[in-house]
């Protein structure tokens, strides 16, 4: 009995997430992966007692692919609060969902942030995503969020003083252009659960898939150079130190770039950047488990979290961290991005002393997600590549999210289980 041999190329959540399912099928299933830890875009460093994901992000519980792929128990989730701090005209509004933080319903009520209609928008809005499954989001007619919220009929305040911020923390972009389809599948996932952080940083998502796997089947700092090709087949990988090892199929789940580049694909795509500047404080800025929104132009930060008010674990005992998140990379030297970061800050939080901030690292990110404009769903490429023995994994299958890669990392697995030709 003879077991399929598959490489997956990239120990990302996609990769990872590939690689355990062809060997829970029972089949040899390596994984080559360039740096020197799993997890690609979702990793955590480690500094004096903090810790810092490599760019600021939250883990949606109700992603239906979190749900089959991850233990989130194990996981130790701590939830943010539904809704956020928002800075406007020097005073700082505490706005929340009301049904899930009954606490903030006062401080809500008298925010002006939504007028009546918004909040009736809200709530309609709401209901009609929970009906859809994420298949059918995807299906809805594609336009610009910033379209479809005006259609809809939110009042600019609502779109410019929290959608705007808040969104265009998650998209990396604030002109609201992705497509409207990704912002419902947000809103939908916001409905349904709470933004989250696991105990230990985001980087535990990938560990927790990476300790499941086959002993001595995850090959780090073992960059693949280019594909073993025999005319139309590809028929392993060659590493960088000149290795060239055979495979019944190859899984490619780099970031979209590099997997054009490994097999000379066009991957109609663009990157989205961005930066987190993270502090060391020694007091807290805010009690609220929140994220704080800077809308208005000319601001460099869009949005702050105090990211050891939702898990104490992320700083060490009597100390607090705090990630100051801009959209894209500026052209700004790291110590003026800090002294900026510091000063937009200091006016939201007035009696904070922010000459006692340490500043532990600034993470620019260039290839964070790629740009979701309307019509980019109907162009992504599938798992089935040109090529006999190559399939293609990561979010740029599927979406430019947690969710998008595991699920991309499941379907490229069940292709090459699909594709065996040998029993198990
Ligand atoms: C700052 C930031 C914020 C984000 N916010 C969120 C969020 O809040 N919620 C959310 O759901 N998603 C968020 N995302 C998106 C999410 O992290 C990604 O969609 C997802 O991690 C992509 O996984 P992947 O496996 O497709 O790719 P990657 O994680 O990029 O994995 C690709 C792997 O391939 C490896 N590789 C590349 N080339 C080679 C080679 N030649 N040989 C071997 N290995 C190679 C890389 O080193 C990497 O480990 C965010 C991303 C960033 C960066």
């Amino acid at each position: 009995m003879q077991r399929q041999s598959v490489i997956v190329i990239g120990a990302g959540l996609s990769g990872l997430a590939c690689a355990r399912i062809i060997q829970r099928a029972g089949h040899y299933a390596h994984l080559y992966e360039a740096s020197d830890a799993v997890g690609g875009r979702v990793r955590t460093d480690y500094m004096d007692g903090f810790l810092l994901d490599r760019g600021f992000q939250v883990l949606f519980p109700a992603y239906p692919a979190v749900q089959t792929e991850l233990d989130l128990n194990a996981l130790r989730l701590h939830s943010f609060l539904p809704g956020a701090l928002i800075h406007l005209q020097d005073k700082l509004y505490l706005v929340a969902d009301p049904s899930r933080a009954p606490s903030t319903l006062l401080a809500t009520a008298f925010a002006p942030i939504f007028t009546l209609k918004d909040r009736f928008l809200v709530l309609r809005l709401k209901s009609q995503v929970k009906k859809l499954s994420v298949e059918n989001l995807f299906q809805q007619p594609d336009k610009t969020t910033e379209q479809f919220l005006k259609e809809y009929g939110f009042t600019n305040a609502f779109i410019n003083h929290f959608i705007r911020p808040f969104y265009g923390s998650i998209f990396l972009e604030t002109r609201l252009h992705t497509s409207v389809r990704m912002f419902a599948f947000v809103f939908k996932m916001l409905a349904e659960s709470q933004a989250t952080l696991p105990e230990n940083g985001m980087g535990a998502i990938a560990q927790q898939i990476a300790s499941s796997l086959a002993a001595n089947s995850l090959h780090l700092n073992s960059p693949v150079a280019a594909l073993w090709k025999e005319r139309d087949r590809v028929k392993g990988i060659i590493l960088e130190n000149g290795e060239h090892i055979e495979a019944d199929k190859v899984v490619l789940a780099t970031e979209f770039h590099q997997a054009a580049k490994l097999a000379g694909l066009h991957l109609p795509a663009t990157w989205r950047s961005a930066t987190t500047v993270y502090f060391a404080l020694p007091q807290a800025l805010y009690p609220e488990k929140a994220v704080v929104l800077f809308p208005g132009v000319g601001r460099l930060v869009t949005s702050a979290a105090l990211v050891s008010n939702i898990a104490p674990s992320y700083a060490p005992p009597r100390q607090h961290l705090l990630a100051c998140n801009i959209v894209g990379d500026p052209a700004m030297e790291d110590e003026e991005l800090v002294q900026r970061a510091k000063q937009e800050l200091a006016a939201a939080f007035p009696y904070a002393d922010t000459g006692s901030w340490r500043h532990l690292r600034t993470y620019r990110i260039r290839h964070a997600q790629f740009a979701q404009p309307p019509g980019i769903w109907e162009l992504l490429p599938s798992a089935q590549t040109p090529y006999s023995g190559l399939i293609l994994a990561g979010e740029i299958t599927v979406s430019s999210s947690i969710h998008g890669a595991l699920v991309s990392g499941r379907r490229a697995a069940e292709l090459a289980l699909e594709t065996t030709d040998l029993p198990v």
